[in-house]
């Protein structure tokens, strides 16, 4: 096993080549140099102008008055010169507001070193992982002695929901933190592997999505892959391999299995009896959870993939109400993300709720999800937000080419790999709509396939009319795909019949599939919860006396978002039935004999 406790800093460190680092993968910020701390001539013009405008609410000095307001949560803590206040990978004690002293955010990686921004007096060092108790993601070194005051994640939660106006410019600054380390792609994990492979995509995929900071290193072109490879004897068969913040190297992570070297998943504690767990981290389950964490109730979200679910792979969500110029599906999810975590909700992600059954000990009757290979949630109430996952094309060698050449989301990963090509999309309704005009942008041409015999059936007017302008879309209606071919998971050339029902063979690469969605329901088979002919989850009158209109029927287990029969599928209805529930589950908890927290004597 390869897996040990080298640090890749100092491996790294031994590579200081001249081009250490280049040609890395990363979509996000392409091997960006780290902009914090350069001059403003320096900053690459993208990055400029999105956040180095932004600099004073990046780093805000706060005012004195501003200082003994947050006094209230902090305890006073003291660093000597050149001491860690954290490591990358290690957990820091909070946010340390800085009293006298400086110190120095610093990125260590790649062979060298690159001092982010120094915080002094009124300044704080801190990012988003603080605030829910998540491995640092940079090094925080005391350059001089220094005096400060710690807020610990839990008070930090505290100050952001009591002191609404300095909440809000810390909360901003955390954010726009976390931004530039996503753009500067030099921090967080590295993935070495060859480009384009499925597990590489498989993994920069999940981190992606669940807005971590990376960076991709390919193995093939990239010097300091290719001598990383050769010390650690990997066979190359057998990437990608990853190097993680805390010096942990793995090879060919599971998602899970890189999230908790990360730190981003941890053990769930067996005894909690929360109020509520939220099962699926879409648009439904995290108004859920923003709903139930603002209004006291403990609430654990959990999920298979990442926060976000179907809107996460939306490129423009150009209908959900306030946004008129529309907004990328990620980046709506990851504010809700950011929202249900400031209000103390606790998120496993990912992790994989396999069967609901039931118990009933001292702390009264209650629920009970497994989760993953051997974990177990208790809550008294259970929220079923699984949504639903995309249709599969039914072709016999479809599989061979999932993940490399057959794709269901269009974010800019799977774009980069299509640059200057001809990529053929599948599918009739928005999310196609939506991915077509976005890879339209990106590649050379777009191949829609649609069955039908018109868009306009089944697609918004609005997307109709964009895709009808788009000159490099061509719409082919009565279109069935009827053959993948190529070798080792490339795809080489796509088959489909015309509406004449002639056979055409066409030389793509790159199909994108967006051809409806099944609900997510195979893990509630053996719970008693009543599906309909579909699978979707049945909820309302007709499932007993006195139900809630999203209950189902078992009794404190309420369905929401696009996995509900009947349901309206889209982001605004999902979010809707989310903030919907939790008055549902008030109503529950207080009849079911009081909230857990009551119980257990929190409050
Ligand atoms: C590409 C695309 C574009 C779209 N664009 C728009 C748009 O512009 N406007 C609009 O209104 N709607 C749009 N939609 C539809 C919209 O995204 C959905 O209606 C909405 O996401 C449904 O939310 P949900 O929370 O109910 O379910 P989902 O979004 O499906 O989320 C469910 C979550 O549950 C998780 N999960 C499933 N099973 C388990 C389990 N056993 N354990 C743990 N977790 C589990 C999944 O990983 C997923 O994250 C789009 C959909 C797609 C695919």
């Amino acid at each position: 096993m390869i897996c040990g406790d080298r640090h890749p800093d100092a491996i790294l460190r031994l590579l200081r080549q001249p081009d250490a680092g280049r040609n890395s993968v990363s979509p996000i910020g392409a091997a960006l140099p780290i902009f914090h701390g350069m001059s403003q001539a320096a900053i690459p013009v993208s990055v400029n102008r999105s956040l180095a405008g932004r600099r004073d609410q990046m780093y805000p000095t706060l005012t004195e008055a501003d200082m003994e307001r947050l006094r209230r949560f902090a305890e006073p803590i003291s660093y000597a010169a050149g001491e860690h206040v954290v490591r990358a990978g290690d957990i820091a004690p909070g946010l340390v507001a800085v009293l006298s002293g400086h110190v120095e955010i610093v990125q260590d990686g790649f062979g060298h070193r690159e001092i982010i921004v120094t915080h002094g007096p009124g300044q704080f060092a801190g990012e988003l992982a603080q605030l829910s108790d998540r491995p640092s993601l940079v090094n925080a070194e005391a350059i001089e002695a220094i005096d400060a005051l710690v807020v610990r994640s839990q008070r930090l939660r505290d100050l952001m929901v009591q002191e609404a106006d300095l909440g809000e410019r810390i909360m901003r600054a955390l954010i726009l933190r976390r931004v530039g380390l996503l753009q500067s792609g030099t921090a967080g994990p590295i993935i070495i592997g060859h480009a384009g492979s499925a597990d590489v995509l498989r993994l920069q995929g999940f981190l992606a999505r669940n807005g971590q900071p990376h960076s991709v290193l390919d193995a093939d072109s990239d010097s300091c892959a290719m001598t990383l490879v050769e010390r650690f004897h990997v066979d190359p068969h057998y990437l990608p391999i990853v190097l993680c913040p805390n010096g942990k190297l793995l090879r060919n992570p599971g998602e899970n299995e890189l999230a908790r070297c990360m730190g981003l998943v941890r053990p769930i504690d067996p005894d909690k009896l929360y109020d509520v767990a939220i099962v699926g981290a879409g648009p439904a389950g995290l108004a859920a959870s923003v709903y139930a964490g603002s209004e006291g109730l403990s609430a654990i979200v959990l999920d298979c993939r990442a926060f976000g679910g179907q809107a996460g792979a939306s490129a423009r969500i150009e209908n959900y109400l306030g946004f008129p110029t529309g907004i990328s599906g990620l980046a709506l999810m990851a504010r809700a993300f950011n929202q249900a975590q400031k209000f103390g909700v606790e998120m496993v992600i990912p992790d994989e709720a396999r069967l609901l059954g039931g118990a009933s000990d001292a702390a009264g009757d209650h629920y009970t999800l497994r989760v993953g290979d051997d974990e177990t949630v208790r809550a008294r109430a259970v929220v079923v937000a699984s949504g639903a996952r995309y249709r599969r094309l039914g072709v016999e060698n479809l599989a061979q080419f999932e993940g490399s050449s057959v794709h269901y989301w269009a974010s800019p990963i799977e774009a980069k790999l299509c640059g200057g090509q001809e990529v053929a999309l599948v599918g009739a309704g928005n999310s196609a709509g939506q991915a077509a005009v976005y890879l339209a942008s990106q590649v050379k041409k777009v191949w829609l396939l649609a069955r039908g015999q018109s868009l306009a059936a089944s697609m918004s007017r609005y997307l109709v009319d964009r895709i009808a302008a788009q000159k490099n879309i061509e719409v082919l209606t009565g279109t069935d795909v009827t053959a993948l071919e190529g070798h080792d998971g490339n795809l080489e050339t796509l088959r489909w019949r015309n509406r004449a029902g002639e056979e055409v063979a066409h030389p793509i690469r790159h199909l994108f599939l967006f051809i409806g969605a099944d609900p997510n329901t195979d893990w509630l088979a053996q719970c008693g919860v009543m599906l309909d002919a579909k699978g979707f989850v049945r909820t309302g009158a007709e499932m007993g006396a006195g139900r809630h209109p999203l209950e189902t029927n078992r009794s404190g287990v309420f369905a929401i978002g696009d996995v509900r029969s009947g349901s309206i599928k889209r982001v605004a209805a999902a979010v809707g039935e989310g903030a919907q529930v939790v008055a549902a589950l008030h109503a529950y908890l207080a009849q079911a004999g009081g909230h857990a927290a009551a119980l257990q004597g929190r409050i």
